[in-house]
C-alpha cells in the first residue's frame, strides 16, 4: 500500500489490544459460569478483526461470532483452530457446501436456512451442526417459537443437525428497566425447554449488564469489548480508541468572514481557526458540521462550519496564542472525548462511529501483555 511509504500522517487511529483484553476479562469474569464469547462482525466493528480476534484468542477467547459468511473467514486466519465460529445471519442460499466445509456454525435463522442446512447434511450423508436462532420479541432474525418446538419434534431434523447452540437477541438490553428483556428472557426460557442440553445463549454487551438471569450458558458481547458502555449499568470498561489529526493551516479571520462549504458559519467576531485533516471521507460524521469538537490540552474546541471530505475546520480562540501550531494533533476520540460524547452530537450511536472509521487513518496496534 502505498501509504506505508509516507513519512508521515494526517490521522492517526491507535487502538488497544490490551484494552480490549482487558474488557473482555471484565465482562468474562461478570458472566461466569457462563461462556464468554466474541463478537467480532463488522471487522470488530470498524477495529481490525485480523488484530482484535488474536488478541482476544491469547485472553482465552474460543467462540467468535461474525454477521456473515465472508468475515468467518477472516476470522479463521486469524485465530487458532480450536475457535468455534458462528455466523449471526446464518446461511445464504448456494453457500451451504462452503460454510459446511469451513467448519462454521451458521446459526439458522428461518425455516428455509433450516431446510437448506438439513438438504445438505442429506445430501452429504452426515451430521451438520449448526446453531439455531428464535425470535423471543425483537422481529428481527430467528424462528417463532412454535416453529421452533416443532423443529425439535422433528427426528430427522434433531439426527442431521446437532444444534450447538440455541440463540436469540434483545431489544432493549441496554435499557435494563424495560419489561421488554425479562418477556424475551421469559419467551426464550419456554423455547429452549425443547431442546435440553443445547447451550444457549441471550447476552449481547447490554445483557451481559443485566442481573445474572441473563447470562445462560454463553454470552456474546460486542461493543462493550471496544470500550463502549452498554447502558447504565456497564462499569469498568476500559476505553480502546484514540484518533487524532493534524492541524493543516490555522489562520485569524475577521467579524463576517464566512467559512467552508455554503458559508454556513458566518464568524460573528474576530476568530482564531485551524484546519484539520479529518473529514467524512475518514469516516468522521458529516452531520458535525456546527455541532461537534476536537480538544486539544482539555479545552473543546467546537467545529464550525461543514465537515468537508478531507478537512474540517475548529474555532481556537479559547487557547493561548501558542498551545496549537500547524503540523500539531488535535484529539478527537480520547480522553477528553469519548465515543459516546461524538455519538451524541453526530446523533447516532457509538457502534455507528466505531465501525465507520475509516482507513485513511494510520492505524496503530498497541499490545504488551503476552
Ligand atoms: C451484534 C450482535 C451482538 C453484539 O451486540 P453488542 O450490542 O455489540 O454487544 C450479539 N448478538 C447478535 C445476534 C448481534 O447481532
Amino acid at each position: 500500500m502505498a501509504r506505508s511509504v509516507c513519512p508521515n500522517f494526517s490521522s492517526r487511529i491507535v487502538i488497544d489490544l490490551d484494552a480490549i483484553r482487558a474488557n473482555y476479562r471484565a465482562i468474562a469474569a461478570r458472566s461466569a459460569p457462563a461462556i464468554c464469547g466474541a463478537v467480532v462482525k463488522a471487522d470488530a466493528y470498524g477495529l481490525g478483526v485480523a488484530q482484535v480476534a488474536p488478541a482476544l484468542y491469547r485472553e482465552g477467547c474460543r467462540h467468535f461470532f461474525v454477521a456473515q459468511l465472508c468475515e468467518a473467514f477472516d476470522v479463521r486466519a486469524a485465530v487458532g483452530g480450536d475457535a468455534v465460529i458462528t455466523v449471526l445471519n446464518g446461511v445464504d442460499p448456494g453457500c451451504e457446501a462452503v460454510c459446511a466445509d469451513g467448519g462454521f456454525i451458521p446459526a439458522l435463522s428461518s425455516l428455509s436456512q433450516v431446510e437448506r442446512w438439513r438438504d445438505h447434511a442429506r445430501s452429504l450423508g452426515r451430521p451438520l451442526p449448526a446453531g439455531l436462532q428464535i425470535d423471543s420479541g425483537m422481529s428481527r432474525l430467528g424462528l417463532a417459537p412454535d416453529a421452533a418446538a416443532a423443529l425439535a419434534q422433528d427426528a430427522e431434523f434433531v439426527r442431521r443437525v446437532p444444534l450447538r447452540l440455541i440463540l436469540t437477541h434483545l431489544a432493549c438490553a441496554d435499557e435494563p428497566e424495560r419489561a421488554a428483556n425479562v418477556d424475551q428472557l421469559a419467551a426464550f426460557r419456554a423455547a429452549r425447554s425443547h431442546f435440553p442440553g443445547v447451550p444457549a445463549s441471550i447476552a449481547n454487551s447490554g445483557g451481559s449488564f443485566l442481573s445474572p438471569d441473563f447470562h445462560l450458558d454463553v454470552v456474546r458481547p460486542g461493543v462493550s469489548l471496544y470500550g463502549v458502555a452498554a447502558g447504565p449499568r456497564a462499569e469498568g470498561l476500559r476505553p480502546v480508541v484514540r484518533l487524532d489529526a493534524r492541524v493543516l493551516q490555522i489562520r485569524d479571520v475577521l467579524a463576517g468572514a464566512g467559512v467552508g462549504y455554503g458559508h454556513d458559519y458566518v464568524a460573528p467576531a474576530a476568530r482564531r481557526l485551524a484546519t484539520i485533516a479529518i473529514g467524512y471521507g475518514d469516516g468522521w460524521p458529516r452531520s458535525l458540521g456546527g455541532r461537534g469538537a476536537a480538544w486539544h490540552g482539555g479545552t473543546r474546541l467546537p467545529i464550525v462550519g461543514r465537515v468537508s471530505m478531507d478537512s474540517l475546520t475548529i474555532d481556537i480562540s479559547a487557547l493561548p496564542e501558542n498551545a496549537l501550531a500547524e503540523d500539531d494533533f488535535v484529539e478527537l476520540l480520547g480522553p477528553s472525548q469519548k465515543l459516546d460524547m461524538v455519538a451524541h452530537d453526530a446523533g447516532t450511536i457509538a457502534y455507528e462511529i466505531l465501525t465507520r472509521l475509516g482507513h485513511r487513518s494510520q492505524r496503530v496496534y498497541v499490545e504488551r501483555e503476552p
